[in-house]
């Protein structure tokens, strides 16, 4: 099944729940606007290079559309089309005042110079500048983009338009960016985790925690478990894994890791295979990775009580219908994940406002948003009596569906 079959899945279930017609489904599921663009540069060797690059614009009933900028090979309109859709639900969940949209450049950037990197770039805002902008679309960092790209949008794009630093968030904090950006998802993905436990009546004190994935958003998620007491016993990157029954000490690990020495050799734990830590015995599993992590193949082997989906789309929906029948409490993406794009929105209003909020403001009004969130996932799952991904799905699509209406639709 591909991640846009998943998504509509999730959709399709929700809008039953919600009794939607087919007109309100097909309404909500269509994108509003998708975009290609041909992208073609001069490479370092003086060749001609040309890339296709991408915008799907989901939807924009709630506010100007957000979402991440991703540079790969395997991006494609399709895949696009299901992450823009996830990010309109996300914004709706955490109630931001903002849409979904996603895009990219299909394109390697392991062989791409800095330089290149920068033309492609320069290059998509050529084709994409009358699509986007501060309230049109606003794009941020997703795999492989990062400020420095962030950076080179926002200075291309101000070359059309004037200055404009809040067509594009996930800056450099010098340069219009937020203070507590970096930290936003892991420690929104822990806040959440948070108010699970507190639902359940589980203390965080030796809480065991297992995390895949030791990026940004796996390696403050580990952070910020182990700050709240709980102990993380296994963590693993695309290279290895480590393990500690004990607990690893994580500060330790991040600056082991921050020395370019592979996870696996640190000192403080012993070296495991690295997908066994999906299926190692612990309470807390935190898929924080790429899509796919858990599926047919591991799914049963699973022993952990509670899955916080750091990723985007780290289950399959097979998968996912197996572990909610045995009992497994699913944080699901659009909430666990969505710190980040919070904490973005806060950027692009302290960019309107040419005011810096300090970084306590931020994590306050993080924790607001992803606490309030909760509340109302909470409530739509004891009122539907579902599982927690179809009272995210249910509530994010009667907030858009809703806004729809009450702007009209002539
Ligand atoms: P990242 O590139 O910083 O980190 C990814 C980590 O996963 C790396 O440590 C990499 O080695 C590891 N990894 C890759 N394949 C693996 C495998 N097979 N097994 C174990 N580890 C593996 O990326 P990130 O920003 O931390 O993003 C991680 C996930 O979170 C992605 O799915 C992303 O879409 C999602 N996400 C990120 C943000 C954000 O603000 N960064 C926001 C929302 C969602």
């Amino acid at each position: 099944m591909s991640p846009l079959e998943v998504t509509q899945e999730y959709f399709e279930k929700a809008s039953r729940l919600m009794k939607y017609s087919n007109r309100v489904k097909t309404m909500l599921w269509t994108p509003f606007r998708e975009v290609k663009v041909e992208i073609t540069v001069e490479t370092d060797k003086g060749e001609i290079g040309t890339y296709i690059g991408y915008r799907i614009q989901h939807d924009k009933s709630r506010g100007p559309m957000k979402g991440g900028l991703r540079y790969h090979p395997t991006v494609n309109p399709e895949d696009m089309r299901s992450l823009a859709t996830l990010m309109t639900l996300k914004t709706a969940l955490v109630d931001i005042p903002f849409g979904g949209a996603k895009g990219g450049v299909t394109c390697d950037p392991r062989t791409l110079s800095d330089h290149e990197m920068e033309v492609i770039t320069r290059k998509l805002v050529d084709g994409l500048h009358d699509v986007i902008g501060p309230f049109v679309d606003i794009p941020a960092p997703d795999v492989n983009t990062n400020a420095q790209v962030m950076s080179w949008i926002m200075d291309q794009y101000s070359k059309y338009k004037g200055f404009a630093p809040a067509v594009v968030t996930g800056k450099p904090v010098n340069l219009h960016g937020s203070l507590g950006r970096e930290a936003a998802t892991g420690r929104g993905v822990i806040m959440g985790l948070n108010d699970l436990l507190h639902d359940l009546r589980r203390p965080w004190k030796d809480t065991r925690v297992v995390i895949q994935g030791f990026g940004n958003v796996g390696s403050y998620a580990a952070l910020f478990a182990a700050e709240n007491g709980a102990r993380v016993i296994a963590v693993s990157n695309q290279d290895g894994a480590v393990r500690n029954p004990e607990g690893l000490d994580i500060a330790k690990l991040n600056r082991h890791v921050a020395r370019k020495k592979p996870l696996a050799e640190f000192p403080g734990g012993e070296s495991v295979e690295r997908d066994s830590v999906l299926t190692m015995d612990c309470d807390v599993l935190i898929p924080a990775a790429l899509g796919d992590a858990i599926t047919e193949d591991n799914m049963k082997d699973i022993r952990a009580g509670i899955v916080v989906e750091a990723a985007n789309g780290p289950i399959t929906s097979k998968a996912d219908a197996y572990l909610a029948g045995k009992g497994v409490e699913i944080l699901p993406d659009i909430y666990a994940n969505a710190g980040g794009v919070t904490v973005s929105y806060f950027e692009w209003a302290q960019n309107i406002q040419q005011f810096q909020w300090s970084e306590k403001q931020v994590n306050t009004a993080l924790g607001q948003k992803m606490r309030q969130a909760f509340k109302d996932l909470r409530k739509m799952r004891k009122k539907y009596k579902t599982d927690m991904r179809t009272a995210a799905f249910a509530l994010a699509l009667e907030r858009v569906r809703s806004v729809t209406l009450q702007r009209g639709i002539l």
